[in-house]
């Protein structure tokens, strides 16, 4: 699979499909760009060209750059994706099955609990036929 590339914060980035390791590369030369240290820093917002030997500077610390980089791609992946609303997942916490005397009728009511609230589901009607009536009540 090819490789990606993405310009961020005014620097290009090319990113592995398999190691996924952002590659900041100078917009001009694409050559690869080292972190640049001024002396003693352990950290850094700078990156040099060593063609050019221009210093391009970061909104963040370099590592921090580059997960941000990973992440900004990662949300365009995100953002095509379908959600499964588990907040609205109902439980079950109680049911209750019911036939009359002679057998032939049935009324079943089904309690489940989910974020929104209770909801009692009601079904009921006559037993081997397919046609059923369903009530339901939410919790306002
Ligand atoms: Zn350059």
């Amino acid at each position: 699979m090819a490789d990606q590339g993405i310009i961020i914060d005014k620097i290009k980035w090319v990113i592995g499909k398999v190691s996924r390791n952002p590659v900041p590369l100078c917009p001009k030369d694409f050559l690869q760009l080292e972190p640049y240290y001024e002396e003693g820093e352990i950290y850094t917002h700078k990156l040099k060209c060593e063609e050019c030997k221009k210093i391009y500077s970061l909104p963040r610390e370099y590592h921090d750059e580059k997960k941000y980089v990973k992440r900004k791609l990662n949300s365009r992946i995100y953002k095509n994706m379908k959600f499964i609303n588990l907040d609205d997942e109902a439980l079950p916490i109680a049911e209750e099955k019911i036939s009359s005397k002679d057998n032939k009728y049935f009324v079943t009511s089904l309690l489940t609990k989910s974020k929104v609230g209770l909801r009692l589901v009601v079904y009921a009607g006559e037993k081997g036929k397919r046609k059923k009536h369903k009530y339901s009540l939410s919790q306002a």
